[in-house]
């Protein structure tokens, strides 16, 4: 496989003004800077970034999700001292930006003074630094974070964790394809899902797949009871479930001694409500083809003892790329399919009450 370092052809690559370097922090790693050409267009202030200087093929490709200190639990706080922090040019309008504590958020509008953003709770700001995205092929949402930590399992992981971690691993190996991938929560934070799907629609992102793991306990099952749930009336979302439910069971179904437990009727369906909508906010609100993707049970102690290893966040990461490779190139109808079903959300998570934005500078 060929490793494309080189951002889009349609990305914005025009030069930044320089002024005021020295309120401007330096990019100090040059691999860091790498990862976030090949994560996302980002513009700005990139001078070693030529082919010439990049390292070879096998240098570590770093996420923004890392560049944004995931793995910490702290509650939003992602130090991002080697970002290139941009100016605001309104000529070159960003659509979503790192902030310079690295939390990515929708922009609303560049000033000549200021970026102003949407945060990750929903309210409005503005800021005078950060790093411009302005084109993201795939968005991967990682659900939950902060204060929602999903579903936990017997051992005390957390879904928000296990979420976050599957889904840099499946930014890195798409952004190995050359495919540009935007996160929708970068450390430990709340962002309600109207500013989820908003990330990925300013980016007029291909495709998004918001990342979940399920519970409570389904019934035992000889395979895993992966779930992904697609846009009703979307043959493309229902093609994109279809591809990863077909990928994330043939690659779970290689772990042996799993005691897998499963709902009824799992497989790529449609869930919708009694007045005939979308029931889960991750598929009703983006603007593409999207998909909410319940990898396995994290409530069952045998699947929670499997999602802690680092095979597991492998193999599944890999199951997603795929999936995802394969609907951006090919045809393939995807499998797995089974009925559609009506739900009914109770609400409670997803929400902006009670959302504390994380430190964005
Ligand atoms: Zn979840």
């Amino acid at each position: 496989m060929t490793v494309t370092r080189r951002a889009p052809s349609n990305c914005n690559t025009q030069a930044v003004n320089h002024g005021n370097s020295q309120a401007r922090r330096r990019l100090t790693a040059l691999f860091v800077g790498l990862a976030l050409v090949t994560s996302a267009c980002i513009t700005g202030e990139r001078p070693t970034l030529t082919d010439d200087t990049l390292p070879s093929d096998s240098a570590p490709a770093v996420t923004i999700g890392e560049q944004a200190g995931v793995g910490e639990s702290t509650e939003g706080s992602a130090p991002t001292d080697s970002l290139p922090l941009v100016e605001p040019d309104p000529s070159a309008p960003a659509l979503a930006l790192i902030t310079p504590t690295g939390v990515i958020v929708p922009v609303l509008e560049t000033t000549e003074e200021n970026y102003v953003i949407t945060t990750p709770c929903g309210g409005t700001s503005t800021l005078v630094w950060g790093t411009p995205i302005r084109q993201a092929t795939v968005a991967i949402d990682p659900g939950h974070g902060g204060s929602e930590p999903g579903a936990v399992g017997p051992n005390g992981l957390t879904e928000k964790e296990l979420n976050l971690d599957i889904a840099r691993r499946t930014a890195r190996l798409l952004e190995q394809q050359g495919i540009t991938v935007v996160l929708t929560r970068t450390a430990d934070y709340r962002v309600p899902l109207a500013v989820r799907a908003e990330i990925g629609n300013r980016l007029g992102s291909e495709l998004m797949v918001s990342i979940h793991h399920n519970a409570p306990n389904g019934i035992d099952s000889d395979t895993p009871g992966t779930e992904v749930f697609v846009q009703s009336g979307s043959d493309e979302s229902s093609r994109l479930g279809g591809l990863i439910q077909e990928e994330v069971v043939a690659a779970l179904s290689q772990f042996e001694g799993v005691e897998w437990t499963t709902a009824l009727g799992a497989g790529a369906i449609a869930v919708v409500n009694d007045s005939g909508e979308d029931a889960y906010g991750m598929i009703r609100r983006p603007e593409m083809p999207a998909v909410l993707a319940e990898l396995g049970y994290l409530s069952n102690a045998s699947e929670a003892s499997l999602f802690l290893t680092d095979e597991y966040r492998d193999v599944s990461a890999q199951a997603l790329a795929t999936a995802i490779v394969r609907w951006l190139q090919t045809d393939d109808p995807g499998s797995g399919f089974d009925v559609d079903r009506t739900f009914n959300p109770s609400g409670g998570t997803g929400g902006s009450e009670g959302c504390v934005d994380p430190l964005l500078e």
